[in-house]
C-alpha cells in the first residue's frame, strides 16, 4: 500500500524534528521515519547532552580537588563513575522522553523503520510499506569514522558511545584524535582518574581553531597530566590478546609503540547514508561523503533536501536545526534566507573552553576585508584571578572602516557562555561602539570583553 504526504522526513534527530515541526506549523502533512531502537537522535542519546552532563561532573570534581587553594581541607574526593552515570542516565531519560513525546504526539505520521529510496518521490520501509511525498528531507545523521589504517578495523577499539556509558574508570587509555570529541572526552577520562595518552596526527589539537586557542588548551591538558603526542604517523594496530592492543606509530622521526587495554577511536564521524540507496533518487555525494546541497539544502534532486550531519559542513546542533527549518520553509515555498555561516558559533567543552564566532582572521584576509583585532588575557582579569581561572584570552575582530564586529574568540572558563554576548553582536551587525553603549557588570567574567572593545574603539573612530 502507498501512503502519500506533503513532506517526508528520514531521521528524527535535531535536523529532522526541526523540519517536521516547521512544516506541521504551516499546515503541511508530515511523515517521519526513524530506524533507531530508541528515539531521540544523537544529541540527546549519545552526543551533546550525555557528554556535557559527565563533563560537568568531572569539572566539579576537578574544582573540588583544588579545594586547598580555595581554603578547604579534608580528604581528596574521588570519582564514582557508576554514580555519575546514574545521574547522567536520569538527566538523559527526561530529555529523550520529551523528544519521544514530541515525535509521537500525533502531529506527524511516525514510522519506526529504516527507509531507502525507490525513486525521487518514494521510499520503502523494512516491512515493504511505500511512502510517497512531494518533498523529502534526508536527515539521517552520522556515524563514527573508522579510517583505513592498517589493523585498526580488527582491534577492539571503543567509540564515544562506549566512553559515555562507562561504569568503571579505565586505569589507562589511549585516545586517537585531536578534534572536539577527542579533546572533550580525553580530559573527562583524565579528570575521573584514567592515565590518558592522546595521539594526534596534526601538529596541534583542534586544528580548525585559532593557534592561540590550541596552545592554551594544550598547556592546560599537559598541566593536568595528559600525555600529548602530536604530529604522529599511525603505522599499525594489533590485538595482542583479549585485552591488550598495540599501537605502532612514528613520532618526531622515532618509531614508537604503546600497549593499551582501552583504545578510544575519536578520528571523526562520517555521514550516515549507506542504507539509503541514494542512487535510486539521483542524490549525489561530495568527496567528504556529505550529501551535496545548495544554500537552501536542496540536493542534486531538487525535491529532495538534506540537513544536519549527513549534509555538513558543520556538524553541530544549532546548524542542524537551522538547516531543518530552512528546508521546511523552502519546501513550502515560503520566503527564507539561504544558509550562511558568516556568524557561525562553535564551542568546545574542554577546560578551558574554546568558543569562536563569526569570521576568522584567515577568512577575512581571504575576502580582502581590512580588520583590526584586540585581545586580553584572563590571567590579568580580576574575576578570573579570584576564581583561579587564568588560562586563556578573549579577542575581538572588527572591520577597520566601520567598527562592525565580524568575529570573536574566547578561551577560558565558561567561554561557551561568554561568547554569546559577542555572538549577538556579530548576528545583529553591531559595531564596537554599539557594544560600549551596554553596561558590563563588575566583577564578572563577561566584563573582560570591555578591554578589547575599548582598545578597538580608540583605534576606530565613531562614524557619523
Ligand atoms: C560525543 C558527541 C558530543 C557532541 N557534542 C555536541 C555539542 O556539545 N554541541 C553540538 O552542537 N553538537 C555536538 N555534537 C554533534 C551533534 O550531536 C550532531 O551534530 C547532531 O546531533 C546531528 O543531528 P542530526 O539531526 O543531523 O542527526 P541525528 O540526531 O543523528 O539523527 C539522525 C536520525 O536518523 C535516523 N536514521 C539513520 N538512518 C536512517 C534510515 N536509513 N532510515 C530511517 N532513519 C534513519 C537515526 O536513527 C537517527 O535518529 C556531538 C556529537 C558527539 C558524537
Amino acid at each position: 500500500m502507498e501512503h502519500k504526504f506533503d513532506f517526508l522526513v528520514l531521521g528524527g534527530g535535531s535536523a529532522g524534528y526541526a523540519a517536521a515541526r516547521t512544516v506541521h506549523e504551516h499546515g503541511g502533512t508530515v511523515a517521519l521515519v526513524d530506524g533507531a531502537e530508541e528515539l531521540g537522535g544523537l544529541c540527546i542519546l549519545r552526543g551533546c547532552m550525555p557528554s556535557k552532563t559527565l563533563i560537568y561532573s568531572a569539572e566539579v570534581l576537578h574544582l573540588a580537588k583544588k579545594g586547598k587553594v580555595f581554603g578547604f581541607e579534608g580528604e581528596m574526593p574521588r570519582a564514582n563513575l557508576a554514580a555519575m552515570q546514574a545521574r547522567k542516565k536520569e538527566v538523559i531519560r527526561e530529555f529523550a522522553e520529551y523528544r519521544k513525546g514530541q515525535l509521537e504526539d500525533g502531529r506527524f505520521s511516525l514510522f519506526r523503520s529504516k527507509a531507502s529510496f525507490v525513486n525521487e518521490n518514494s521510499v520503502i520501509l523494512a516491512d515493504g510499506k511505500q511512502l510517497t511525498a512531494q518533498k523529502i528531507l534526508i536527515s539521517t545523521g552520522s556515524e563514527v569514522r573508522v579510517p583505513g589504517l592498517p589493523g585498526l578495523a580488527d582491534v577492539s577499539y571503543k567509540t564515544s558511545d562506549e566512553v559515555l556509558n562507562l561504569d568503571e574508570i579505565p586505569v589507562e587509555c589511549v585516545v586517537l584524535g585531536g578534534g572536539v570529541v577527542a579533546c572533550e572526552l580525553a580530559q573527562f577520562l583524565s579528570r575521573v582518574g584514567s592515565k590518558v595518552t592522546l595521539l594526534q596526527r596534526s601538529p596541534r589539537l583542534l586544528k580548525e581553531f585559532p593557534q592561540a586557542a590550541s596552545d592554551a588548551l594544550q598547556a592546560a591538558m599537559i598541566e593536568e597530566g595528559i600525555q600529548l603526542e602530536l604530529g604522529v604517523d599511525f603505522k599499525n594496530f594489533e590485538q595482542l590478546d583479549k585485552e591488550q592492543i598495540k599501537v605502532s606509530y612514528q613520532h618526531m622521526g622515532q618509531e614508537k609503540q604503546i600497549v593499551t587495554t582501552f583504545l578510544f577511536l575519536a578520528l571523526g564521524r562520517v555521514p550516515s547514508t549507506k542504507s539509503l540507496d541514494l542512487e535510486n533518487a539521483d542524490v549525489e555525494l561530495l568527496a567528504s561523503g556529505h550529501i551535496k546541497t545548495n544554500h537552501f539544502q536542496q540536493t542534486t534532486s531538487p525535491q529532495i533536501y538534506a540537513a544536519g550531519d549527513c549534509a555538513g559542513p558543520h556538524e553541530i546542533v544549532h546548524v542542524a536545526i537551522r538547516q531543518g527549518e530552512t528546508v521546511a520553509l523552502h519546501a513550502l515555498g515560503k520566503k527564507v534566507k539561504p544558509m550562511n555561516y558568516d556568524c557561525l558559533l562553535s564551542v568546545v567543552f574542554t577546560d578551558p573552553q574554546l568558543a569562536v564566532v563569526g569570521l576568522t582572521p584567515a577568512q577575512m584576509k581571504e575576502r580582502g576585508i581590512e580588520f583590526s583585532t584586540a585581545s586580553y588575557s584572563f590571567d590579568d582579569h580580576g574575576k578570573s584571578i579570584l576564581m583561579e581561572a587564568k588560562h586563556g584570552y578573549v579577542a575581538v575582530h572588527a572591520e577597520t572602516k566601520t567598527g562592525r564586529v565580524l568575529g570573536a574568540e574566547c578561551v577560558g572558563k565558561d567561554a561557551g557562555e561568554l561568547i554569546h554576548s559577542l555572538s549577538v553582536a556579530v548576528g545583529l551587525e553591531a559595531t564596537i561602539h554599539d557594544l560600549l553603549k551596554a553596561d558590563w557588570y563588575h566583577p564578572t567574567l563577561s566584563e573582560i570583553w570591555t578591554y578589547p572593545i575599548e582598545d578597538l574603539a580608540e583605534e576606530i573612530p565613531l562614524l557619523d
